[in-house]
């Protein structure tokens, strides 16, 4: 194994495991023996690798401050995300990247933010709002919709309350079905755009999903008159490389690996929503 090679996965120990709902957790890894660290920026992910398994790609969803530390909030839905899920502290992985593109954090200072999330999706968004909570007087408005299938199923709650208490931000969260405890909203998050307070020319908008949940967040976004050169959208694709050789994220004449996973709307418009691609 070469070492300075960029496809060679790095070892990285298991520092903590959290449990956020019942089929999603995070890892903490701790990534201070690799040269450099982990610097990275919010929305770029690295690829996992369980030894003997197999690798994921896994977008970051921890600080981007703190390079000696990735976090990385999973589903288990297969073969490697379910081996990551058995991962305990002390446990070594492989780790490589960051690899891709990132959401234009810069290029919203001065401006207000929208950012929409579904389900995990709100794992890659979470370092944007880190960032934004750390330079808050930067931004404008900053407006956070989070959607979930049931209240069970509703990521980072202790940081949503943190968020809406003390960093000066709206923070909403509806979920598809709720349960007998749920005194929020229920139904789809783009009904929370209703009420998303931004000045729809000055605004840039940030969001990550399941793509029906994108397309209609983006047409809702335009409704509010968000241009649709300022709205962002991550995508996910089946990866191998993650470095652009192998074509498997191919989506169009885009690789998501290296072109996305973060897309200006505008650059994918043509391609989203076209079956199978
Ligand atoms: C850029 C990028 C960032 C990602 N970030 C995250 C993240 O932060 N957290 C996270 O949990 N996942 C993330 N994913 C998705 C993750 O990579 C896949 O869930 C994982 O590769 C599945 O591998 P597996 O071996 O566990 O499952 P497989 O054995 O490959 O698949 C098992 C089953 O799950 C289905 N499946 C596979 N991928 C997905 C998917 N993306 N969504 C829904 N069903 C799927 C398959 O169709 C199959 O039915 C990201 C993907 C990309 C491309």
């Amino acid at each position: 194994m070469d070492a300075s090679d960029p496809l060679c996965p790095r070892p990285a120990p298991v520092r903590a495991v959290h449990h956020e709902t019942a089929d999603v957790f995070t890892l903490i890894l701790d990534v201070s023996a690799i040269p450099g660290g982990a610097a990275f920026a919010p929305g770029q992910f690295m690829m996992l690798y369980v030894f003997g398994v197999g690798e994921a790609p896994i977008s970051i969803s921890g600080d981007a401050r703190d390079s000696r530390t990735l976090a990385h909030t999973i589903r288990a839905v297969g073969g490697v995300t379910r081996a990551l899920r058995n991962l305990r502290p002390g446990d070594v992985l492989g780790v490589r990247g960051p690899y891709g593109s990132a959401w234009p954090v810069a290029a919203a200072r001065g401006r207000d933010v929208v950012i929409v999330a579904g389900g995990i999706g709100l794992a890659p968004l979470r370092p944007v709002i880190y960032h934004l909570l750390r330079r808050r007087e930067d931004y404008g408005h900053i407006n956070i919709c989070c959607g979930a299938r049931s209240p069970g199923d509703i990521l980072y709650t202790g940081e949503l309350q943190r968020w809406r208490e003390e960093g000066d931000m709206q923070v909403m969260v509806t979920v598809d079905h709720g349960d007998p405890g749920w005194r929020g909203q229920v139904g789809v998050v783009t009904e929370l755009l209703d009420r998303v307070r931004c000045d729809p020319a000055n605004t840039l908008a940030f969001t990550c999903g399941p793509e029906i949940m994108m397309r209609f967040t983006v047409r809702k976004l335009r409704e509010l008159g968000i241009a649709g050169e300022a709205i962002h959208v991550s995508m996910e694709r089946n990866m191998h490389c993650a470095v652009g050789f192998c074509g498997h994220c191919q989506f169009g004449p885009l690789f998501v690996c290296k072109d996305g996973p973060v897309f200006p709307w505008p650059r994918i418009a043509p391609f989203f929503g076209i079956r199978e691609l």
